[in-house]
């Protein structure tokens, strides 16, 4: 969604490819010691001074991770850049840079790109991260756009899907199932507006989940957390395709059975409530709905009084033996098999 749309319309051909780099990075500065370099040159340079360096990169497509019909360019640019840093929280890291490059089509005026680029600059000043280079090309149908983010962290402090082990303790940040219904409640304002162009949705009571699809916030907060409480996750990984097949990666990974316990989900109310009006199960949007961009992690169940209590935390499982497989555990204590749907798989079944 281009919200200035009424206003003026540059064509992308006046500025020219490296114009139009120069014209919208031109308010980005880079602010970190870590960044030696950014711009102007062949490459960027970067110093984390003997740590461990963290890369990860995303690529997302109109009409594929993303409609423009909803999602305004200022937030898609803010999440392009949630989406990626997020992958470095889920090391236990530090994100500290990040790439954007974009292919666009001529449909977009410059002043669509101000908007995007506006929605990242936003997220590299909360998050606190440098914007140190990027490429623009024309495409030849819609926007894509590529992020490419890096951070860093000490060697003992990364952890990897790999490391958990039976009896850990599996738990979840936040809440989730959020941004699934609130794609859901966008899709279907999208339909009522197709039918009905003059009708005004009363969006008021979706707020919340509306934001969690639209403004997801990556969990900047958790690794400084859990080393201030001094517990290392044996293992962890972000949700962004749904709890269950991030369980199913950690577990594969780790070599490990995994068991989740249905009544410790944490929901939010509008998110129940929502899934009430829908008449979806709300176990099953926790589990496949994604892009909640919150951490699932393990830990040694030594540590467990350490992150009782914390409202950011919450266990939801723990880790088995292999061989037992993997398993929710259901309210009435049946023992179902995880089974890794995915938000993509969910999506291509609703549409
Ligand atoms: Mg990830």
């Amino acid at each position: 969604m281009f919200e200035n749309s009424h206003e003026s319309r540059t064509n992308l051909s006046e500025l020219g490819e490296f114009g139009l780099i120069d014209h919208l990075t031109k308010n980005f500065s880079p602010k970190l010691e870590s960044t030696v370099k950014a711009g102007g040159d062949d490459a960027a340079v970067l110093n984390f001074e003997g740590k461990e360096t963290l890369i990860s990169t995303d690529l997302l497509l109109e009409g594929v991770h993303f409609d423009l019909s909803y999602m305004p360019l200022k937030h898609l640019g803010y999440k392009a850049v949630m989406v990626n840093l997020s992958d470095i929280y889920a090391m236990n890291g530090t994100a500290s840079h990040v790439t954007v490059s974009i292919a666009v089509s001529n449909r977009f005026p410059v002043e669509a790109l101000e908007e995007l680029y506006a929605g990242i600059q936003l997220a590299c000043k909360i998050y606190n991260v440098d914007m140190i280079g990027g490429d623009t090309t024309s495409s030849t149908s819609g926007l894509m756009i590529s992020v490419t983010a890096v951070g860093y962290a000490e060697k003992e402090e990364i952890a990897y899907r790999s490391g958990a082990k039976p009896n850990d303790l599996l738990v979840l940040t936040g809440d989730i199932g959020a941004a699934y219904m609130g794609l859901q409640v966008l899709e279907r304002e999208k339909e009522v507006f197709k039918a009905n162009p003059n009708a005004q949705p009363d969006l008021d009571q979706y707020t919340y989940i509306i934001e969690r699809q639209l403004k997801p916030e990556a969990r900047k907060d958790i690794p400084p957390l859990l080393k201030a409480l001094e517990v290392k996750p044996t293992s962890m990984i972000d949700i962004s395709d749904g709890l269950s097949s991030e369980i199913i990666h950690l577990g594969k990974s780790s070599k490990t059975g995994m068991n989740l316990f249905e009544e410790k989900i944490p929901l939010d109310p509008a998110v129940i409530s929502v899934c009430e009006e829908f008449e979806i199960d709300s176990t099953t949007i926790a589990l496949s709905g994604g892009e909640d961009y919150e951490l699932l992690f393990t830990i040694d169940q030594k540590d467990f009084d350490k992150i009782k209590g914390n409202p950011n935390l919450t266990v939801i499982g723990h880790v088995t033996e292999e061989k037992e497989g993997m398993h929710l555990i259901t309210r009435a204590n049946q023992k179902l098999p995880l089974i890794a749907r995915g938000w993509n798989s969910m999506k291509e079944k609703d549409n």
